[in-house]
């Protein structure tokens, strides 16, 4: 586990751009339709601000000797396992950020415009809320997010997600 602490006003003036990243999130298919995806009717810049410090927590993931039905499917698993790990790791206060957006259902109740089945467990991504996960990875982490080759895998995944400490 890759793992780095940062002060909140530190990552927002270095690691966010919810401007930018906002439209980044409007060219992925759940934009919209997840409650765990941006648009948002809160302020993000005010959400972060409610904390004082962020945990960065990282798992690696090579796919080398895996096809790419065998790497997505560990990818899930691992998600899953960071995301349920860092949710039973919150107290005082405290609130984990998800490795990716929500997949806790196949069709997300907000494009229904129903509430979320279980906010209790849906976690905001770092880059959901405009963090900037390429440098925050590169700088903080010590690694750097892979890209798919020809063959259609990067040689690792970097799953990403974070704790908020009051
Ligand atoms: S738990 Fe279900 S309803 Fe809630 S954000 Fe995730 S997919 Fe959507």
């Amino acid at each position: 586990m890759l793992e780095a602490e940062i002060g909140i006003e530190e990552f927002l003036e270095k690691y966010v751009d919810t401007e930018r990243f906002r439209q980044a999130c409007a060219k992925c298919g759940n934009y919209n339709k997840r409650w765990s995806c941006p648009e948002y009717d809160f302020d993000t810049l005010e959400f972060w601000r409610g904390f004082r410090t962020l945990k960065l927590y990282a798992e690696q993931l090579f796919t080398e000797g895996m096809t790419p039905a065998e790497a997505y499917a560990e990818y899930g698993r691992m998600k899953n396992e960071l995301d349920g790990r860092l949710l039973a790791m919150e107290s005082d206060g405290s609130v984990s950020l998800a490795a990716g957006s929500c997949a806790r259902c196949a069709e997300c109740t907000k494009t229904a415009g129903k509430p979320c089945v279980h906010p209790d467990k849906m976690r905001y991504s770092i880059e959901s809320l405009g963090g900037d996960v390429v440098k925050t990875v590169s700088e903080l982490l010590g690694t750097e997010i892979k890209w798919a080759d020809a063959g259609g895998l990067p040689e690792y995944f970097v799953l990403t997600g974070g704790m908020l400490l009051k």
